[in-house]
């Protein structure tokens, strides 16, 4: 199991850190335009980020750094890289190329068949970008109802609905999406989709923050879609498919996200010392005081990724750290603006673009209030709790 301070991960996080140096001004030109992300697709950020979760053996040059090879499939290590690049520029990082989510449920409900297909498409030469299509009109954080449905057509299916703020799914080469074969949380099925197959409609959603991830409008008219594209359907029972891919991912990526926030965090106030070196009196306290709970966050967040590494998947937890982090986002970024002065936020392009981008941690991956249900269901089965009495996350 990976753990924080192991050589292993310091490796990584100085490798990445070294690759998301330069970033935030390519994060700027991105902010302005989304698909400036073209320009910059040989950096070595993105080959990071098109690498993760992709077995090594499919790819040409895995990451290796100090003779270890990473391939994300630990929790922590995705966290860590998740992390450090977004210290560079969060936007800018979900812009990339690569598994990103649907990675994790094609590996989480697939078949050998299915898992191999994927790999050897995404460790093609040319940059391919994935979505993960969950969330629809009107039901957001109500995803067990989602409504798009897979009819039988035949001897395959047509898949029909919408989806809404989906990450790069205009731009997609392929993806997940989530959909209805029978009534119920266990008729829901994850189907591998082609964005290229008739009846396949996406186009941009704009938006005020995090504009690299180019949320996305999915329609999805009478889509064909062959048995073998349903994930794990010759493998796995109904209840082992689809929802339950659904709710690996997210809680597979949560610690992740929280990276993105920590990472976002940590960016925002090293820019509020780097402008204000002579800080002194309440204001210095303010910042060290912010300073110490994103510390206290990470070191948390650490600690769930270390757990779901694992095996040991606690959805109270993993959903407490990322409202904490997210709210934690949004509070550094008034700190500064509070801090640099008045015109911060018209004056400093940094500044600006944080944010706006710190607002959209909010809503992915299940809102503030989601989380906390899922936090109250732990307090009440004494399971959120017990980290105090000793026993660890
Ligand atoms: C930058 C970004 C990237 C995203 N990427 C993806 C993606 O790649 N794939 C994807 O599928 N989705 C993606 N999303 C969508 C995201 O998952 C949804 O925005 C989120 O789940 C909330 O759904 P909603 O926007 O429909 O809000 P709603 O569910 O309509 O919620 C609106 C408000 O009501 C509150 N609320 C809702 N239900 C309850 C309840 N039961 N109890 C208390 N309060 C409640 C919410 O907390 C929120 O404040 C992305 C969103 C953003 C902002």
């Amino acid at each position: 199991m990976a753990e924080p301070d192991t050589p292993r991960v310091a490796a990584l996080r100085g490798h990445v850190r070294q690759a998301a140096v330069g970033l935030r001004e390519i994060g700027l030109e991105i902010d302005r335009d989304p698909t400036a992300i073209d320009r910059w697709l040989d950096l070595p950020a993105v080959h990071i980020m098109s690498g993760c979760t992709i077995p090594p053996e499919y790819l040409e040059s895995p990451l290796r750094v100090d003779g270890h090879t990473y391939d994300m499939s630990s929790c922590l290590e995705h966290t860590v890289t998740i992390e450090e690049l977004s210290y560079g520029d969060a936007s800018f990082m979900l812009a990339c190329p690569g598994p990103i989510m649907s990675g994790v449920t094609v590996g989480a409900l697939g078949d050998d068949r299915q898992r191999d297909a994927y790999y050897r498409r995404m460790a093609a030469p040319e940059p391919v970008w994935t979505f993960f299509g969950l969330t629809e009109p009107g039901k957001g954080s109500a995803a067990t109802e989602l409504e798009t449905v897979l009819e039988p057509d035949g001897d395959g299916f047509r898949l029909t609905g919408e989806k809404r703020y989906v990450g790069n799914a205009a731009f997609a080469e392929l993806g997940v999406v989530f959909c209805r074969r029978a009534p119920g949380p266990l008729g829901i099925e994850a189907v591998l989709l082609d964005t290229d197959t008739p009846g396949f409609h996406a186009e941009v959603i704009p938006t005020v923050g995090m504009r690299g991830v180019r949320i996305s409008a999915i329609t999805l008219d009478h889509v064909r879609v062959e048995r073998e594209q349903i994930l794990g359907f010759e493998t796995r029972k109904p209840s082992r498919r689809g929802l339950i891919g659904a709710i690996q991912t997210l809680q597979r990526f949560r610690p992740v996200l929280t990276g993105t926030a920590v990472g976002l965090c940590r960016a925002v106030l090293d820019h509020v010392r780097a402008q204000r070196p002579a800080l002194h009196g309440v204001a210095r306290r303010r910042l060290a005081e912010a300073q110490d709970r994103v510390e206290a966050v990470r070191q948390h967040n650490y600690a769930v990724a270390s757990a779901v590494d694992a095996g040991r998947i606690r959805a109270d937890r993993i959903a407490g750290v990322k409202t904490r982090a997210a709210e934690l986002a949004e509070r550094c970024t008034l700190l500064a603006a509070e801090l640099l002065g008045p015109a911060a936020l018209l004056e400093d392009p940094l500044l600006d673009k944080w944010y706006r981008d710190a607002r959209a941690i909010e809503f992915m991956e299940g809102t503030g209030h989601i989380q906390r249900l899922a936090v109250f269901q732990g307090v009440l089965k004494g399971t959120f709790l017990d980290r105090a009495a000793g026993t660890g996350v």
